[in-house]
């Protein structure tokens, strides 16, 4: 939506003023630009230690999988849509064809790259559930669709602990909340406590795990009925 002349610009002088950049790049040109922009105020500015993030990831160009690490942006993951349902199979693969198809939400090969992953949800148009974001990043198939749905570019699969990290230590860092996102001695305590183990049990059940209990800074603020 902007012309990449404009966008470098902009990118390097907000970087420069210490705004830290939240993107959002759906198609394959978006994400390109977006990091051609980030490089463009990497070379002008220095690292100035930001943690700029791309949200969506759509559609990724496999060589602009590698760029992420290289200038330090963090993909900010939104798995509930890495599956087949009626949006993808008839509206998205028709229309992007066999290649640009295959390319959609590559969150394995982010992760293989040594990507920094943050995972959100895009509330507003889809559900804010973590719980149903993390089952469709480990399956690749949405809850009510296993048995009738295939794996969606199961190579993109992750595995739980790089799910349950990228929704919390790597949301934590994205936003510079280096004291919160792990269970660790003098972090504020940010917890939730679960119904079950979702580590103890097949992949397919994750969704069906419940939040018992939400604490912020070791304050009560939601309990199940
Ligand atoms: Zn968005």
């Amino acid at each position: 939506m902007v012309e990449p002349d404009r966008l470098n610009r902009a990118v390097t002088r907000l970087d420069a003023h210490g705004f830290q950049l939240h993107f959002h790049a759906i198609g394959d040109r978006a994400l390109t630009e977006i990091l051609d922009a980030l490089e463009h105020a990497r070379k002008t500015n220095g690292d100035t230690g930001l943690r700029h993030h791309i949200a969506h990831l759509q559609v990724v160009r496999p060589e602009d999988v590698y760029r992420f690490r290289a200038l330090g942006v963090t993909a900010t993951i939104q798995p509930l849509w890495a599956a087949h349902d009626d949006q993808m199979d008839d509206l998205c693969i028709p229309v992007l064809g066999e290649q640009r198809a295959a390319w959609q939400f590559p969150f394995g090969d982010l992760r293989r790259a040594g990507v920094t992953l943050a995972a959100g949800s895009d509330w507003g148009v889809t559900s804010a559930d973590p719980l149903l974001g993390i089952h469709v990043a480990v399956n690749r198939v949405l809850p009510a669709a296993h048995g009738e749905r295939v794996v969606f570019l199961p190579e993109q699969r992750l595995n739980l602990a790089t799910a349950v990290r990228a929704y919390t230590s790597g949301s934590a860092y994205a936003n510079h909340l280096d004291d919160t996102g792990s269970l660790t001695v003098g972090n504020r305590a940010d917890l939730v406590l679960l119904d079950r183990n979702p580590f103890d049990g097949p992949p397919e059940d994750i969704a069906r795990t419940r939040v018992l209990r939400t604490y912020v800074e070791g304050a009560l603020v939601h309990a199940a009925d």
